[in-house]
């Protein structure tokens, strides 16, 4: 594997960008080396600096269901592009964006568009508060809502502590008002609200986790979210960055038919380009200003090349039979990687929902945070150095998901199938 211009590129990158990376992930901190610097995409395929070809299951960590550089996309970026690339004005293409994603998720009567997931959970919280005039949040431990202060908390040592930053620069009392509860555990939501009764705006989910790693909600567990928060008056946001237009068109709530109060969207909304959006009842997204009090703003939302590509994407994805590919594809893919895992007798749970899976080292059930924390993370780092080599590209973490597109083909899973196999023997 040639690394030479890779490497240039990463020192010159550390010269001027702390880490060489524009996003922590991207720096391979977690499985060590050089992270290959991508020169372009085409359907399922990347190709570095150094000209070594990848079958990508990074997907750009989830907006890529339809691979890369699809002309439907391409086409209506350029488009957009040549009729000028921002207004700061109403444009016609985001009321068609906005309709897309009312008419596919049940619960969203109103939406706003945004330019991040972290942007739109950071406002859904503000939301919440304003709604319901309660300042507390409940988060679960291993659920990742983007970077904003109160969002970087994890859990303290006792179950009812306050959470804790898990970054520096969050103050000790934004943190205060985050409660960290455990993933799939109803118990300890419960146990927070008897701690805070009337003093809970919402609780914060992501319906399938997928920043831990992917792990599916436990039977009845989305189902007690929405009882427990409804008992409490409290709102209930499901944070569908990942999850929305992915795991189904309508997302985890149609999935497993529960209604949230407010919903977050990105990542596959904007087709590559960077969209963000929370939406929900209409009386709830009456309080977002200029129609209600809660404040929230944006030089470049509802930009004209962001909304274009995300509307061809959603387009695309809502042809017949697209949605029963991507979860055929998907199954194929990690069906057979369980297959080679057990061939190579490495413990091992393959997670996956819809077009988002993990494989952890890990003989599983990995069903909580706990479980996953066991994972042998230097045994996937060797795995994922091994695979890069055999020309696949997986996530640079044991903690993430991998994304199947639609441009993925039944070639591409016999490939990286056989490379798992060489890479779990080159291991051992
Ligand atoms: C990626 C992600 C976010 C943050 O989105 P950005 O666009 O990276 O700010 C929020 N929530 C979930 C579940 C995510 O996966």
């Amino acid at each position: 594997m040639q690394q030479a211009k890779s490497r240039q590129l990463f020192e010159q990158a550390q010269r001027v960008i702390p880490g060489g990376v524009n996003s922590p992930v991207r720096s391979f901190r977690a499985v060590a080396g050089t992270p290959p610097f991508i020169a372009r995409g085409q359907g399922a395929h990347v190709w570095d600096v150094d000209g070594n070809e990848y079958i990508d299951y990074l997907g750009s960590w989830g907006p890529l269901a339809l691979g890369h550089a699809h002309p439907a996309v391409v086409a209506a970026v350029q488009r957009a592009a040549a009729d000028g690339t921002s207004f700061g004005a109403p444009v016609a293409q985001e009321v068609e964006l906005a309709e897309l994603i009312c008419a596919a998720l049940p619960s969203v009567d109103l939406v706003r568009l945004v330019n991040s997931g972290t942007e739109a959970c950071m406002t859904a919280l503000r939301l919440a508060r304003a709604y319901t005039e309660r300042s507390k949040i409940v988060k679960f431990a291993g659920n990742y809502h983007g970077h904003a202060d109160g969002l970087l908390v994890q859990a303290g040592s006792g179950a009812l502590t306050h959470g804790v930053p898990t970054s520096a620069g969050v103050p000790e009392s934004y943190a205060a008002e985050t409660l960290i509860a455990a993933y799939n555990d109803l118990a300890s939501v419960e146990s927070l609200f008897d701690a805070w009764p009337d003093g809970i705006a919402a609780v914060i989910v992501e319906p399938v986790a997928g920043n831990m790693g992917v792990v599916p909600p436990a039977d009845g567990f989305l189902e007690g979210l929405r009882r427990i928060t409804e008992a409490n008056g409290a709102l209930l946001i499901f944070d569908e960055v990942i999850t929305g237009f992915r795991v189904a068109y309508g997302g985890a709530q149609t999935l497993f038919g529960i209604t949230p109060d407010i919903t977050t969207m990105g990542k596959i909304i904007g087709g590559g380009l960077p969209v963000g959006a929370y939406g929900g009842r209409r009386e709830i997204m009456q309080m977002v200003a200029p129609l209600g009090p809660m404040y929230q703003a944006g030089t470049l939302s509802g930009n004209p090349l962001a909304v274009a590509a995300g509307v061809a994407t959603l387009t695309e994805l809502q042809r017949p039979g697209v949605s029963e590919q991507l979860e055929a594809t998907a199954a194929r893919l990690t069906d057979g990687i369980a297959a080679a895992f057990a061939r190579a007798e490495v413990p091992s749970t393959i997670n996956r929902v819809g077009s988002m899976f993990t494989g952890f080292f890990n003989a599983g059930p990995v069903d909580t945070l706990a479980v996953v924390e066991q994972s042998d993370t230097a045994a996937y780092g060797r795995y994922f150095h091994a695979l890069l080599e055999r020309g696949v590209y997986i996530a640079p973490s044991q903690f993430e998901a991998g994304f199947v597109s639609i441009a993925h083909t039944d070639a591409d899973i016999d490939r990286t199938i056989t490379a798992v196999g060489d890479a779990l023997a080159a291991m051992s």
